[in-house]
């Protein structure tokens, strides 16, 4: 007879190979139910588009049938609960398990659309998503989401009147820009942004989310300062450009985030506009701001490469029209926007399974 002590004891050879830990120890396997030669339990991963889904999937049939029973039929059901590693006491954005910060050195490189498909494509796989348009500069996230003139409404939260980011494509966005006209935002200066951008960030309910993604203004400023300083931020992805320049940039970027007393951790670098492909002719490459750029940027920091994202005019256009590129069919921009945010995914978690718990710097600004 089947019994679900023999079933988990199976289930221990069992790893997930990012955390390399077995499933058992993880606490991953839950609702075994078996029914003479049925057997039926869930695998509950750590990131909603684990690439290793199918590969862990039917590793878990094997060893039932293995150790436990070569005749048991057994049916596995593969979800998801996000994980977290937050230990700051959940002051600011409570209900959030997650805080990736997009930055990159430069401006221009594509931040903005990275961060917009990155959050719409964790979305399509099923995670909770806000974004939080932070570039109080030039804010662009109203615009690529197709906001423009849309206001968010009030909520009252415990007897405290918040801000109620507005919902687009399935996911949460709050921008400066959907608070006040662009020009206004422009001329806030040093201390009065800052302050600025703290009061919003403590102002915006977003209920319970499994990733927050925060994108940064470029450069390494004041208000890099103050995010890291007022959230615990789960990690930084890079954003760059194979160009010098750019690359020089993120690099100055990167030092910023590995600094004694901010400390986040950088989750990889993310080339943008890696190289051109026509839309006739798919197969061609056109590597016009030199190649793999942002390979060598995270193998000389020893972070992970989360991916290249190619020069598709669908990119540019999507952002335009205020309806992202991973929202179309369109195959090269789709898959590499969804590859690039498993990745990501699978690198919090991975985060989450091994770095100390995300804090808030502790670095002081005048
Ligand atoms: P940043 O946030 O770094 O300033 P944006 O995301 O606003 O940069 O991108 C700058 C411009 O480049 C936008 O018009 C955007 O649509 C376009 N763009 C960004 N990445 C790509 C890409 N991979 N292919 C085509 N156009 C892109």
């Amino acid at each position: 007879m089947i019994t679900e002590e023999a079933v988990l004891k199976a289930l221990t050879n069992v790893d997930d190979p990012d955390l390399g830990k077995d499933l058992v120890t993880l606490n991953m396997v839950k609702d075994i139910k078996i029914d003479d030669k049925q057997v039926s339990f869930t695998v509950e991963l750590t990131t909603p588009a684990c690439p290793m889904k199918d590969m862990i999937r039917s590793a878990c049939v094997n060893a039932v049938k293995i150790f436990v029973d070569k005749e048991a039929q057994v049916t596995v059901n593969m979800t998801a609960r996000v994980n977290t590693n937050r230990k700051d006491g959940g002051a600011i954005l409570p209900g959030v398990k997650n805080i990736i910060a997009v930055a990159s050195g430069k401006g221009g490189v594509g931040k903005s659309t990275i961060s917009t498909n990155l959050a719409l494509a964790l979305a399509q796989e099923g995670a909770k998503v806000g974004i939080l348009d932070a570039d109080i500069y030039g804010p662009s996230t109203p615009m690529m989401f197709g906001l423009q003139g849309e206001r968010p409404m009030m909520r009252d939260v415990d007897g405290k009147g918040m801000i109620e980011p507005v919902e687009r494509f399935g996911v949460k966005v709050m921008s400066i820009g959907l608070l006040v006209d662009e020009k206004q935002a422009v001329i806030w200066r040093g201390p009065m942004a800052t302050s600025a951008l703290r009061q919003f960030i403590s102002d915006v309910y977003w209920g319970e989310l499994d990733y927050l993604i925060l994108d940064l203004p470029p450069g390494t400023g004041d208000i890099h300062l103050t995010m890291v300083q007022t959230i615990p931020v789960t990690g930084a992805v890079i954003v760059t450009t194979p160009q010098a320049v750019a690359m020089a940039d993120a690099k100055k970027a990167m030092m910023m985030f590995k600094q004694g007393q901010i400390n986040v951790p950088i989750l990889g670098v993310v080339e943008n506009m890696a190289y051109f492909t026509p839309a006739e002719l798919p197969d061609n490459k056109y590597y016009i701001f030199g190649k793999q750029g942002g390979q060598h940027l995270a193998e000389q920091f020893e972070v992970p490469f989360l991916g290249e994202i190619p020069i598709v005019q669908s990119i540019r256009e999507g952002g335009d029209k205020g309806f992202p590129a991973v929202l179309n069919d369109e195959p090269v921009s789709k898959k590499a926007f969804t590859d690039m945010a498993a990745a990501v995914a699978r690198n919090v978690a991975m985060r989450n399974a091994n770095l100390d718990p995300s804090r808030v710097s502790a670095i002081k600004l005048n």
